[in-house]
Formats: C-alpha cells, sequence, structure tokens
C-alpha cells in the first residue's frame, strides 16, 4: 500500500495527523499535510489511513494497493 497527500487540493486541516501521526505530518514550510511511506508497514497503518482518506474534507489522500 502507498498514500499520497494531493498538496493542491489539501487545506492543512490536520485532520489525517490526528488520526495517523505516523503517516501524515503537517509540513511547517506551507502547512498541509505530507505521507510517510515508510510509516505503513503495518496491516492495522492501512485501516488507519484508509480512515484518514475517508476523513478528509478536501479529498486529497489516495491510497493505492
Ligand atoms: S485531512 Fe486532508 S485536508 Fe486535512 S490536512 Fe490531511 S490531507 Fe490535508
Amino acid at each position: 500500500m502507498r498514500v499520497f497527500v494531493d498538496k493542491t487540493k489539501c487545506i492543512g486541516c490536520g485532520a489525517c495527523a490526528s488520526l495517523a501521526p505516523t503517516v501524515f505530518k503537517i509540513s511547517l514550510e506551507d502547512g498541509k499535510s505530507e505521507a510517510d511511506q515508510d510509516a505503513c508497514t503495518r496491516d492495522q497503518c492501512e485501516d488507519i489511513c484508509r480512515e484518514a482518506a475517508r476523513a478528509c474534507p478536501a479529498g486529497a489522500i489516495t491510497i493505492e494497493d
């Protein structure tokens, strides 16, 4: 699984970082979310990433299997 954040859509609300702080971090440079691919190593992580994608109000998170 790979998870991506489209920074052109992200509004920096922080919902993804709250749900999955090991994967999503809000950049100090632009205030938008970034996903750490290396943090997604467990099945449990995939579930929480999918939850974050559903919770994102901007539809900025994409998950590829
Ligand atoms: S939940 Fe969506 S809009 Fe909010 S910070 Fe994460 S990627 Fe950006």
